[in-house]
């Protein structure tokens, strides 16, 4: 499972780029904009970026779950660390979100993460921010990988995905700073990776899917 998560970047340009350039894979999860979701739904798997905790109501300016899988959304990331670090997202929010998005017939990707590199702090970090439902996809995002090409040795990426199954998980993804040359070591401790700044590039996107043999 490879899902790119554009952040607040890309345009319709980028989304006339993957068009073009990338193969429909169903093991490609593309997290645009809410507002370019419709313009790749047909093409490919799309995910939201984020989704309010309630399914509908007064409140301007939010995105509903409801709204996103109308306009195509199979998938939606929920708690980023920028999602908790920017806009104040806690761990009870994160999960009601997942929660809701669930009863839409969103599928959840829940970004867990922290900023230490001690493994056991990690563990103690995380255990805080998963959810009771192992249904869910969760994508473990050390803070300080992300955006940083910085990246955890394979062995800590290990010992937390091994953990992580421990809790009952089988749906892990890695994030943070993977790029075309890291990609293939990392995916074989886990089940999916995601991407940010690299899902950018039409030739990353095309170098890591095949590394991770999204097309065959
Ligand atoms: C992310 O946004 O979740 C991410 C992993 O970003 P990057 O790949 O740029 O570190």
């Amino acid at each position: 499972m490879l899902i790119c998560n554009w952040k607040m970047y890309g345009d319709l340009q980028l989304v006339g780029l993957y068009k073009k350039n990338i193969p429909y894979s169903q093991n490609l999860i593309v997290c645009p904009m809410a507002t370019l979701c419709s313009e790749l739904k047909d093409t490919f798997k799309v995910g939201g970026q984020n989704c309010h905790q309630e399914k509908e109501g007064a409140f301007t300016g939010e995105i509903s779950p409801l709204s996103l899988k109308e306009v195509g959304c199979e998938y939606v990331l929920l708690g980023h660390s920028e999602r908790r670090k920017y806009f104040g997202e806690t761990n009870e929010l994160v999960i009601k979100k997942a929660v809701t998005a669930k009863e839409c017939g969103l599928t959840p990707i829940i970004c867990v993460g922290s900023n230490s590199e001690d493994i056991v702090q990690i563990k103690q970090d995380l255990i805080q921010q998963l959810p009771q439902d192992s249904s869910f996809i969760i994508a473990y995002e050390p803070t300080w990988a992300i955006g940083t090409n910085k990246i955890p040795s394979l062995d800590h990426i290990d010992q937390i995905m091994q953990w992580l199954a421990n809790q009952g998980f089988s749906q892990k993804v890695y994030g943070g700073s993977v790029n075309s040359e890291n990609a293939q070591d990392i995916h074989q401790l886990c089940q999916g990776l995601l991407i940010g700044r690299a899902s950018l590039d039409i030739h990353s996107v095309l170098t890591i899917g095949k590394s991770l043999e999204i097309w065959n």
